[in-house]
This record gives structure tokens, sequence and C-alpha cells, in this order.
């Protein structure tokens, strides 16, 4: 066997971009390995590539999404996006239609020739075709031009979240398994002794959230912002109306839990793989 020495990081944005089966023979049936690799992606801070000509759009934008805490890297021209592209591998672009060099449409397709990097087109007001052509493209999603910073870092965030579940399942791979309950995030399935269980989408990603970190404490804000926003100003009752629902599809009794304990104050903990045998 080939003896591969690469970082964490590396590996991690090559098991996102290029090849989703690549991360397989690393994290595989290692649910410790598995979690500290999460967590070290998951503080890895987000950088975004704005593809746009018009310096008054460009800089406030570039500077608004600085303040918000990206990576920020520019480009002016198509030739100058690709370039950028392919060098630094992104974790979202924004993408102006009209540039000096050509058009959005080709960086786009270009760029999604090799990688799944998301995409969010810049368009003008009345580029109706263009628009659905950008997504047919396969743009994630677009923002009409003149357009607040605001409004676009909430599309950056929301794409970001949307695009979380595909790099997740390419990075992580494997099931994860405590005591007779098996979850797939690659294949987005549940099971409890066997059985199938019927999860929404959140609650799915609720439960593999807590049993990527089985066995240690999860406070409630942090899994509010995993999964589901990075910035929750709503009421926190969302997150106890889904462990609720899915203490029930798990057969749970609160008051005797064997997966899901409260811990009261701080938030939720999910029974370790070994802690159910004894
Ligand atoms: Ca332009």
């Amino acid at each position: 066997m080939a003896t591969a020495v690469v970082t964490t990081t590396t590996a991690a944005r090559a098991a996102t971009t290029t090849e989703p089966g690549a991360s397989r023979g690393g994290v595989d049936g290692d649910p410790a390995a598995a979690a500290s690799y999460d967590q070290g992606v998951a503080l890895e801070r987000r950088t975004i590539l704005v593809v746009e000509d018009e310096q008054t759009i460009r800089d406030p934008l570039a500077a608004a999404l600085s303040r918000e805490g990206f990576g920020v890297e520019i480009a002016a021209t198509a030739e100058e996006a690709l370039e950028l592209a392919a060098r630094m591998d992104p974790d979202l672009i924004l993408l102006d239609l009209m540039l000096p060099d050509g058009s959005g449409y080709d960086v786009c397709r270009e760029v999604r020739r090799t990688a799944e990097t998301p995409v969010i087109m810049l368009t003008a007001r009345g580029e109706e075709t263009d628009r659905i052509v950008g997504l047919e493209l396969g743009a994630d999603d677009y923002v009409v031009k003149p357009f607040s910073a605001r409004e676009v870092i909430a599309r950056v965030r929301a794409v970001l979240r949307r695009s979380e579940p595909r790099a997740a399942s390419g990075r992580e791979g494997g099931p994860l398994e405590v005591g007779p309950l098996r979850v797939d995030p690659e294949r987005r399935s549940a099971e409890l002794d066997g059985e199938p269980i019927e999860l929404s989408r959140k609650e799915f990603e609720l439960l593999e959230r807590l049993m990527r970190d089985a066995g240690t404490v999860i406070t409630r804000e942090q899994l509010i912002e995993d999964v589901w926003d990075m910035n929750w100003f709503g009421s926190t009752k969302t997150l106890d109306v889904h462990v609720s629902s899915l203490r029930k599809k798990l057969g749970e009794n609160p008051d005797t839990p064997r997966f899901l304990h409260t811990v009261r104050g701080v938030g939720f903990r999910f029974s370790a793989p070994g802690e159910l045998d004894t």
C-alpha cells in the first residue's frame, strides 16, 4: 500500500472538491477520528471569491464579507476568476455575469467541470432568461443588482449551509453507529434495530450532528449554529421541538434516555458507542 502523507486540510479540500470517494480509506469506522476531523474543517475560515469588474460594486461587497469574517479574494476578469478558482479552491464564488473578457456562464461552466464549488450569480435587472440559464448551468442562487451587501451575505450563508451535507458526506463517508442505532450520512438513512426510521431533513441533521460527537456535551448554541443557521436570532424552541420529535422516533423515554441525554442549562449529549453495552 502506498504511503500518502497529506495534511488534514489538504485531504478535506481534495475530498470535497474533486473526488467524493477520496476520503473513504481514511476516517471510516473511526468515530473519534471523524469527529475531530469534522471540528477541524468547521473551524476553518470560509473563503469567498468575488468576481466582478465594477469596482463600485466589488469593493463594498468584499469589505462587508471581510467584516463578517470571511476570507475574500477578488477577480475582475473571467481569466483571473478561473485562475484564482483553480489555485485557491474557494468555498463559494460570487460571480458577475458580464465580465470584460467573457461571460460568467463560461466561468461557471468551466469551474463546474472539475469542482462542486457553490456559485451565486450576480445579475443585472431584466436579465430574466439569463438567470434561468445561470441556474441551469448549476449556479446555486442569484442576486439581482442593485443589491445590499447584507442581502448577498444572507444568500452566501444559506448556500454554504445547503452545500454542507453534500460536502460532509464526501468528507466523512462512513456510517455512524451507537448500539442498535445506525446512521448513514451518505445515503441519508437511519436504522434502529435494523428497521428504517423516517426522519425529516432537520431531524436527520440533528441526529447526525449529535452522533458525530457522541459521548460529549454539545451546547444548544452549537447545535443551532450547526444544524440551522450560523446566526440564528429566532427562538431556540425549534431545537426543543426537533429534539422531542427525534426522541419519539428513537423510542426514547425522556426520563431514562438510552441515546439522547439532556444536560440542564447547557445542551445535549448523545450516548457514546460503548456506553450502551454496560
Ligand atoms: Ca460586470
